[in-house]
């Protein structure tokens, strides 16, 4: 399964509630693997980029912190 750039876009709010299938939230990481774009997206959604700072901490569950940190390969934030 290949997934695009606004696929990927149209399932945060699944990819960060952690609600998306098995299935999709593979071919989400699939994707953050070989796409800099979403990552950079997705990075600053989760908090590390500017966000973080401006707007404060993003109400995330721990574990969608922990699947977005596997997917960006990020050991620790
Ligand atoms: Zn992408």
């Amino acid at each position: 399964m290949t997934m695009t750039c606004d696929q990927l876009d149209a399932l945060l709010p699944e990819f960060f509630d952690g609600s998306l299938t098995a299935e999709l939230e593979t071919a989400a990481a699939d994707h953050l693997a070989t796409c800099s774009d979403c990552r950079t997206v997705i990075s600053e959604l989760e908090g590390v980029g500017s966000l973080y700072r401006t707007h404060g901490r993003l109400d995330l569950p721990e574990d969608a912190r922990e699947r977005i940190r596997h997917a960006l390969g990020i050991e620790d934030g």
